[in-house]
């Protein structure tokens, strides 16, 4: 039986502002979109934080035995400067910068964004579409909503009409902003003039000669406005009403609100079931964001090549960290955050790569059930990854008394612990086993094994002062030596 049917998932939905129990649209599938990255730039720790958050949700889903299609789509177009509608496209504001093509932008930010994610152990979405693939049927949904009645073009450009919206619809469902304050753009810019009201937000815009990338359709040579790829992107792959709609808290307005109105208008239904928004990463106690210069980038984090941080870390380390924190909190990011992070995730992958060594005992000292039964409680209740982590580190204790030989656990129970243990440390929470990370680690683990090995020599030829040289360099590199009854272990903190 698939567990999804055992297992009571609640999701905490931003539309409502309660915890819902999860029923998707189809038995047995999940349809997820989340709003992907806009390739101007390389993507951040903070963006990394929200993406990583939904490919927990993800693994966790296909852990249930669900079918996922998650889509994640790339922004390529579009995307205007103040998040508004007016000002430049900030990709062809990067290309003008370096001098370079629009999509020489994209690509080299696109290919970045992959080369995050794979550093990161993301597991790749089912569909990851772009925007400047679905112009076409960007500008198929604009006609929809103008045959509908609520579009309107004005020299060149076709606009959103809020206020007729609501009056059948509700703008401000998913914000909670009062129609008088759901305004787009306050300050009069370049087309703001073209609106008849302040809150209506661009469809299509009309190039002006500066803008590189540009389509034609029925209303000028232009470009879709930065909310529209959602919509028809979520529509086409997903189907007008789908389960679970993503992104960071900052997207809930003005991008969610206006993704509502649009593929409402075009369906006549609500486009999504469960609303998902992710809390900010913060560096210095403020939002991590590349308009500020207030960030870091993931690839900087492992190599050590960064201001922020006293030295580097790994991959699975910042994944730890990130799990530490419940997705709907702030998150403070600091160098002594990430060395507390990197001593418990030393500590769980210890734990988890000595289990191959635990034999069973006659009987159990430990209720695996009850630890199991903990471990999903956490998951199914909104994806709780900080509770999850601490029933992880009871599964540790266990393991630590169980080398000590203070504990024991069955031969049923040490396979189900295992199965569990593994599951949830490496395909729910996408950690990864150093020790067997990569051919470095390899070749490390290799030369401290050796080290060892002289070591011991050294002391069975009474030569302490040797013995003690070693032990004591390898502890300056972070490396720490354990003299136990089975031998000597080590640990890289
Ligand atoms: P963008 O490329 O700006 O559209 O951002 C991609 C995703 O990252 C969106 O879901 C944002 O909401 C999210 N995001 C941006 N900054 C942060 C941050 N500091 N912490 C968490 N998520 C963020
Ligand atoms: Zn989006």
């Amino acid at each position: 039986m698939e567990l999804y049917k055992e297992n009571q998932l609640k999701i905490y939905n931003s539309l409502t502002k309660t915890k819902e129990l999860f029923k998707p649209v189809t038995e047995g599938r999940v349809g997820m979109y989340v709003c992907g990255p806009t390739v101007y730039s390389n993507a951040h720790l903070g963006n990394v934080r929200t993406f990583m958050f939904f490919d927990v949700v993800y693994r966790y889903m296909l852990h249930l035995g669900y079918k996922v299609r998650y889509v994640r789509n790339i922004t390529d177009a579009g995307h205007l400067e103040n998040d508004a509608d007016a000002g430049e496209d900030r990709i062809s504001k990067r290309a003008r910068l370096e001098e370079i093509e629009p999509m020489e932008v994209v690509q080299r930010y696109t290919v970045d964004f992959h080369d995050v994610l794979k550093n990161y152990n993301f597991l790749p979405p089912s569909i990851e579409p772009t925007a400047t693939g679905h112009i076409v049927e960007q500008i198929e949904m604009i006609k929809e909503i103008m045959d509908k009645g609520l579009a309107y073009e004005v020299n060149g450009s076709v606009y959103f009409d809020v206020l007729k919206y609501n009056e059948t619809g509700n703008y401000g469902i998913l914000s909670g902003r009062k129609i008088e304050d759901a305004i787009h753009n306050t300050r009069v810019l370049d087309g703001q003039s073209d609106k008849k009201n302040p809150q209506d937000f661009a469809l299509w815009k009309k190039a002006d000669e500066r803008h590189i990338m540009r389509w034609p359709s029925p209303w000028s040579d232009g470009f879709p406005g930065w909310h529209l790829e959602c919509s028809v992107m979520s529509t086409k792959y997903l189907g007008e009403q789908f389960d679970i709609h993503g992104g960071g808290m900052d997207l809930k307005f003005p991008h969610h609100e206006c993704e509502i109105a649009q593929s409402q208008t075009c369906s006549g239904v609500t486009p999504v079931n469960y609303w998902m928004h992710t809390n900010m990463l913060l560096l210095n106690s403020q939002k991590m964001a590349k308009s500020t210069g207030n960030y870091i980038l993931p690839n900087e984090i492992l190599s050590g090549e960064n201001e922020v941080l006293p030295k580097a870390f790994s991959a699975s380390v910042v994944r730890f960290f990130n799990m530490q924190a419940n997705y709907r909190s702030i998150l403070d990011f600091s160098g002594e955050a990430l060395e507390a992070s990197e001593k418990g995730h030393a500590k769980l992958i210890e734990a988890v790569n000595f289990l191959d060594k635990i034999e069973a005992g006659k009987t159990s000292t430990f209720s695996v059930e009850k630890w199991k039964k903990d471990c999903y409680a956490a998951m199914n209740d909104d994806f709780n990854t900080p509770v999850l982590i601490s029933h992880l580190f009871e599964a540790v204790k266990t393991i630590n008394q169980i080398k000590e030989e203070k504990a024991s656990l069955s031969a049923d129970d040490l396979a189900d612990f295992k199965t569990t243990l593994n599951a949830f440390v490496f395909d729910v929470l996408g950690l990864m086993n150093e020790s067997s990370e990569g051919n470095n680690s390899d070749k490390l683990s290799g030369v401290v094994e050796m080290l060892i090995q002289m070591r011991k020599q050294a002391r069975e030829d009474k030569n302490w002062a040797l013995s003690d040289e070693i032990r004591d360099k390898l502890l300056a590199l972070g490396i720490q030596l354990k003299d136990g009854r089975e031998g000597t272990s080590f640990s890289i903190n």
